[in-house]
Order: structure tokens, then C-alpha cells, then sequence
């Protein structure tokens, strides 16, 4: 077997990885590249002979992970996770040429094997701050390669990824991890549930609690909807309404987290009720929810910032503004990646005789904090022999 990460051996987001046989070529991700200031322009994603692809397998719909799927050939076969697909469709809805690719996505099922030609895959569902995120396990040629895609084990469903290690997947040759963390702060990371609890304090002490999150970050919503004390709303727009519901369906018989969402849309009509009995609001930057947000007595609102820092203090930004709407706004938010340690965390549970770190803009920190195994840093394009 050989390897090519494509793009992201020194880079966060815009991921592409290929492991290939003689007679297989399989792709892992073609992301979009991720950039913060203004005017930049990603670069297309090029991969040699595209024709000869037999397949792309997503590990989750975040735009850095399926946004140049579109330099695929029209007819090599695309395999996601079902929950994933149908939210990628509904958030892509203004790219259309995006949108043809990803609804001809056939649909895998967690911890189901299948072949793309010689190429066996497992698919295992993992934590991520996308709901339906996966890792591979990919056998041919007698080797065994982990590749995780992004996760972390700081998130409601933390257990199951070393569970999986160790019960389904064990040793592997070759594991293929993000990470992220590694030029990031080595602070260990809030969990989702401390961030549940932490809005219920908030709502003891405002009537009106506005949070800014990306409606897509799915599980942190469920989680927050259920720190809603009785007797006062969990209020969002139709469209979160809808993503709520697609959680409801996919995932509501497997934990009460997902079920049984209280949920109210927003209506002008409701207003004297919301004033009176107070709520948590879900809320976006923009010209309906700013508003909104000027309907209640500031005195008595507070907005959360449920996201990544490097969003709101980018150049340009305008989520300072929308935060300045109220006197007081606090941060209520935990990554979507693993922590150093818990990356070292998974990485001995899968005992690899090599270690290639992606997704990352510091790779040869993974060097450092695993000493003793053999890490290869590759560049872009490089082909490593498995
Ligand atoms: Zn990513
Ligand atoms: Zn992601």
C-alpha cells in the first residue's frame, strides 16, 4: 500500500489523503482550504489522474473536509455517513455544483465493513464538533492503517473512540491522525457538558440568553436545549429548527440527548411570552437575529460566543459588534479537536508501528510528545511506502 497526503501534511483544514494498492486508488477528504483574512482565495485541491479514482470516503461534512469535492469526476463514487450527507445538502444549498456532488453520496453505516476494490474500509463513529464524524479503518496488502480524521474525547461522546481502539480496531501499522492541537494552547479543554452547565448558570442569572454558535455544531445545541430549566423557551429560526429535527430523526433512539428536543421558532407573535417567562436563543450575526437581540431589556440579556476565537478577532470581522449589542457578553465554547494528550491518548491504543500526523501547521511537534515512535512528517504529494 502507499500513501500521499495530498494536501495538509503542514496545514489545518483543506485535506486531502490517498491510499492506493496496485489496482485501487481511494481517496480520504478533499477539503477547502481554510483562510481568516479577507481576501484570501483558496487553492483548488489537484490530484493527479482523477479519472482513476475509485472512491472518496468523507469523515465529516465540515467545508475544510468535503469543499472541493467538486474537482472530482462526475461519476467516482462518494461514501459518507447518512446523518452527515443530509446536513452537508441543506449547508452547501447555495453550491449547486457541490450540493450534485454530495447528493449522489452513497451512505455508509458505523462499524459495517465494505470494499472499494481491493480496499476493505470500516467506518467507526467518532466525537468531533460535527455530528456523524468518522474514522477509517483501511485493510489491503496485509497492512492495517487508522486514519481518525478530526476528533477529540472532551465532547458527550468521548468514550466511544478509545472503546473502539480497543475492542474493534487494536493494533494498527500505520496511523494517519490529525493534529490540530499541536500549535495550539495546552490548556485541557472545557467539555461539552461543563459548557451545559455553564449556561445554565448564565440563565439563573439573565432572562435573555443569546448564544452565537454555528447551527451545525449540532451536539453542543442538543446540549444546550437540554439546559433549559422548565418554564423557559429554547428558542431558534425554522432553519436550526429543521437541523434539529434531521438530529431527532438520525439519532433520537440512540440517547436522550438527541431526542425530545423543546424547541419554539421564533415568532414576533410570542414576544410577550418570551419577555415574561425569559429564554435561551439561538442566535447567528445577522440582520434578523441583530434585531431580535434589540427587542429585550439589555439589562437583562447576555450573549454567549459558542465559537472559535480566531472568527471573531480576525481582521474585518464583525462579530465584535454583534457581541457589543448587549452590555455583556461571556465565551461558552470547547474545541472540536483533540486535546496533545488525548491525541498521545489514542495514538497508544492503537500501538502503530508509524505515526503521520495531517491537519496540523506544526507537525514536528508530534515528534516531541511521542519520543519513542517512529513519526514520519511528509510534504504535500509525497508518496510513503506503507
Ligand atoms: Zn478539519
Ligand atoms: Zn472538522
Amino acid at each position: 500500500m502507499q500513501v500521499i497526503i495530498h494536501r495538509g501534511t503542514h496545514q489545518i483544514g483543506g485535506v486531502a489523503t490517498e491510499i492506493r494498492t496496485a489496482s485501487t486508488r481511494v481517496l480520504i477528504d478533499m477539503g477547502e482550504e481554510l483562510g481568516l483574512d479577507e481576501d484570501f482565495v483558496p487553492a483548488p485541491l489537484s490530484i493527479p489522474s482523477p479519472e482513476t479514482i475509485d472512491g472518496v470516503l468523507i469523515t465529516h461534512n465540515h467545508g475544510d473536509h468535503i469543499g472541493q469535492l467538486t474537482a472530482l469526476m462526475p461519476l467516482t463514487p462518494i461514501y459518507m455517513g447518512a446523518f452527515s450527507k443530509e446536513i452537508a445538502l441543506c449547508t452547501v444549498r447555495d453550491n449547486r455544483h457541490l450540493a450534485d456532488r454530495l447528493s449522489s453520496a452513497k451512505c455508509f453505516a458505523p462499524g459495517k465493513s465494505f470494499f472499494i476494490g481491493d480496499i476493505q474500509v470500516t467506518p467507526f463513529a467518532i466525537d468531533h464538533s460535527a455530528l456523524d464524524s468518522y474514522m477509517f479503518l483501511i485493510e489491503a496488502d496485509g497492512k492495517r492503517i487508522l486514519h481518525t480524521g478530526d476528533f477529540r474525547l472532551h465532547g458527550f461522546r468521548s468514550k466511544a473512540m478509545p472503546k473502539i481502539i480497543t475492542k474493534l480496531v487494536g493494533k494498527v501499522d500505520l496511523i494517519i491522525t490529525e493534529g490540530t492541537a499541536l500549535s495550539r494552547s495546552a490548556e485541557v479543554p472545557v467539555t461539552e457538558g461543563r459548557l451545559q452547565r455553564m449556561a445554565r448558570d448564565y440563565m439563573d442569572k439573565y432572562e435573555y440568553v443569546f448564544v452565537l454558535c454555528a447551527s451545525t455544531n449540532l451536539e453542543r445545541i442538543c446540549g444546550l436545549s437540554k439546559a433549559v430549566p422548565r418554564g423557559k423557551y429554547f428558542i431558534c429560526d425554522g432553519y436550526q429548527a429543521n437541523l434539529l429535527e434531521l438530529v431527532e430523526k438520525h439519532y433520537g433512539s440512540y440517547s436522550p440527548l438527541y431526542r425530545h428536543i423543546k424547541k419554539t421558532v421564533y415568532g414576533s407573535n410570542k414576544l410577550e411570552d418570551f419577555v415574561r417567562r425569559g429564554f435561551l436563543m439561538m442566535v447567528r450575526d445577522n440582520s434578523k437575529f441583530r434585531q431580535i437581540i434589540k427587542e429585550f431589556d439589555p439589562a437583562k440579556s447576555i450573549i454567549l460566543y459558542s465559537m472559535w476565537e480566531g472568527y471573531r478577532t480576525r481582521p474585518g470581522s464583525t462579530l465584535p459588534e454583534f457581541l457589543g449589542l448587549v452590555p455583556t457578553w461571556a465565551t461558552l465554547h470547547t474545541s472540536g479537536h483533540a486535546s496533545a494528550s488525548d491525541l498521545l491518548k489514542v495514538i497508544d491504543l492503537a500501538d502503530p508501528d508509524t505515526v503521520i500526523p495531517i491537519h496540523s501547521d506544526n507537525p514536528d511537534a508530534l515528534k516531541a510528545l511521542c519520543p519513542q515512535r517512529k513519526v514520519v512528517i511528509l510534504n504535500d504529494g509525497e508518496i510513503w511506502e506503507a
